[in-house]
């Protein structure tokens, strides 16, 4: 296991489709050192989350993982750690919420968007067992924000461009207020 080096915006292997990983090739040592890696660097980097590409290899493995003590996102309920092969996002119903995020590809930026309050999400695990989980609220945001990697889209596509600060600037003139909101949105839908 090792911490591998995070890409940044402005590399072609975060704008291009990763692709599917084979069940076969998912149980290679190869693929299942890379699923160890990709752990080790997101807790490395303290990320809620990381995609393959993020690391330079374009197959369609996401991780994430909260643990209620992150520096980064100190707002965010916990998730277990979950890897997803695979994986496939489907919204469950047209409610959006204004989420801020950032993203360990894109240094020192955060923004503000759109993301889907409850989504439901299948892929396989990293044994090849399929999962299906609801995800809701900052959580469901995760996700997304996942998922969207493995088709090349990164959150400054969907944010507001308004809304784009450092993370001094999200400090001093934004945290208080999203902070109350993203309690709210906890409170009403659970994460
Ligand atoms: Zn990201």
């Amino acid at each position: 296991m090792s911490v591998r080096k995070i890409v940044s915006i402005g590399d072609p292997v975060l704008r291009e489709r990763s692709r599917e990983v084979e069940p076969a090739e998912l149980r290679t040592p190869a693929v299942q050192r890379l699923i160890d890696d990709l752990i080790d660097t997101k807790r490395a980097a303290n990320g809620a989350g990381l995609a393959a590409n993020q690391a330079g290899e374009a197959v369609r493995i996401a991780i994430a993982e909260v643990d209620g003590t992150n520096p980064r996102y100190p707002y965010k309920p916990p998730i277990p750690l979950c890897v997803m092969v695979n994986p496939v996002l489907e919204p469950l119903d047209d409610e959006l919420v204004e989420i801020n995020e950032g993203c360990l590809s894109v240094p020192d930026l955060r923004g503000s968007l759109a993301r889907h309050v409850s989504v439901r999400v299948r892929y396989l695990d990293r044994h090849g067992n399929e999962q299906e989980e609801i995800k809701r609220g900052l959580t469901a945001g995760t996700f997304q924000h996942e998922l969207d990697h493995l088709d090349g889209v990164l959150f400054v596509d969907r944010a507001d461009p308004k809304t784009l600060a450092t993370w001094e600037q999200f400090e001093l003139h934004q945290r208080e207020e999203f902070v109350e909101r993203a309690k709210e949105l906890v409170a009403r839908v659970g994460s």
